[in-house]
């Protein structure tokens, strides 16, 4: 889950990192009070800030230096219902305005290519850091962590010797090391600050934090669940969550259920290939419902796809392991009757596996007007396909 980036800056007042005084608002009408509140008119700068997951901001004209309240009310009114990279602003942060001197750059991330953790950090922070790392690879320090150790004192130190810096080591390693509070302490798999930012007054602060947290480990942070965004998760992905379904949605026409994440990452391959032939139908969603599938979780499943209104057809590909197929050809079956009229789509179902002949022979007696059985899953990705763009 991504954060917002007053959550983040939150995350890191909480965790010791040097951060400035912010409040979020939503109606435009708030904006000159918080303003105030946070120096404005009192000879203060205060920045407005559009809080949208998706970085550049600054460039697409939300973030705005504002020296009164006035200004600022004017700015949050501008920011406020912009459209970024596609997310419309419903929230801005007022934050207090730092005297920049410099601005760096640090991040560190899961590495889950070498099985590791990754630190990154360079002198030249700010809004060109993509550019950057493309252009001047060499200008952006990467720093192995090992998990078990993290990043101590020690650690930081190689960290902003490896990006180059000749003064402000230690202030610069002592945050660092508190960043790496909010990355172990939080269980998160990205925590980012660009710009980190070096005042005219000397002091190190996080201005602009991203923060990435590792939903699997949810069960030991009560406080996370209180940082979703409801109103922006997708409702299928929401109804989903609820029934304890691993869904994701894409976007795409056939709808997909599998048991097991591997089986289902095949499955939306061969979909994707085989929708070439036909009109470039796509896989619709990601759906995995894992061992046990009786009725109800094959009805909870097909009723989240089913109601995704670009889904025309769906394919249902189980591999028979611990669970058998006529268990789960039961649990379609079981499925159709609960969802009686609501079932409106075509179904293409491929069982194969342990105890494949029952399973087959149910659906045939079964002789539901929806469901049809193909026997390969390549045969049953087409079929699932043709039927999409028929
Ligand atoms: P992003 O573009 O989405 O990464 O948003 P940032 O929060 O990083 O802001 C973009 C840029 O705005 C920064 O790199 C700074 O140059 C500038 N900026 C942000 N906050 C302040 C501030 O408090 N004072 C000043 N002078 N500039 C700021
Ligand atoms: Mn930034």
């Amino acid at each position: 889950m991504d954060l917002f980036e007053y959550q983040a800056r939150d995350m890191f007042e909480a965790h010791g990192v040097p951060v400035l005084a912010g409040e979020v608002i939503t109606d435009p009408g708030d904006a000159a009070a918080a303003a105030e509140r946070i120096g404005a008119n009192s000879g203060g700068v205060v920045v407005v800030k559009a809080q949208v997951k998706t970085g550049g901001r600054g460039k697409a004209g939300g973030v705005k230096l504002a020296k009164s309240a006035e200004e600022a009310a004017t700015a949050a009114e501008q920011i406020l219902g912009m459209d970024i990279k596609g997310h419309t602003v419903n929230t801005v942060m007022i934050a207090q305005g730092a005297s920049i001197a410099e601005e760096y750059y640090f991040s560190v991330l899961l590495d889950r290519a070498n099985r590791s953790v990754l630190a990154m950090c360079s002198k030249e922070g700010g809004m060109e850091i993509e550019q950057l790392a493309v252009e001047r690879p060499e200008a952006l320090a990467r720093v192995a962590v090992n998990p078990l150790t993290g990043i101590d004192a020690a650690k930081a130190r190689e960290i902003v010797d490896a990006a180059g810096f000749t003064s402000d080591q230690d202030a610069l390693a002592d945050v660092i090391v508190k960043l790496w509070g909010v990355y172990q302490g939080e269980d998160a798999t990205l925590v980012e600050v660009n710009p980190l930012v070096k005042t005219t007054d000397g002091q190190i602060i996080a201005l602009d934090g991203k923060i990435t947290l590792d939903e699997n480990a949810e069960f030991r942070h009560e406080h996370h669940a209180a940082l979703e965004d409801k109103d922006s998760t997708d409702p299928l992905e929401a109804k989903a969550k609820e029934m304890g379904l691993n869904y994701v949605k894409l976007d795409g026409q056939v709808g997909i259920i599998g048991n097991g994440a591997g089986l289902v990452m095949s499955t939306l391959d061969v979909v994707a290939y085989a929708g070439e032939q036909h009109g470039g139908v796509k896989p619709a969603n990601f759906l995995d419902i894992g061992g046990g599938a009786n009725a109800q979780v094959m009805a909870n499943g097909l009723d989240v796809i089913l109601g995704d209104e670009q889904v025309k057809a769906v394919f249902v590909n189980v591999f028979g392991g611990i669970t058998a197929c006529d268990e789960v050809a039961n649990g379609i079956k079981g499925a159709l009757e609960i969802l009686g009229d609501s079932a409106t789509k075509p179904l293409v179902v491929r069982l194969d596996g342990n105890n494949v002949e029952k399973g087959r022979a149910i659906l045939d007696e079964l002789n539901h007007p929806l469901v049809t059985q193909v026997d390969t899953m390549d045969g049953a990705a087409d079929k699932a396909a043709e039927l999409a763009n028929a």
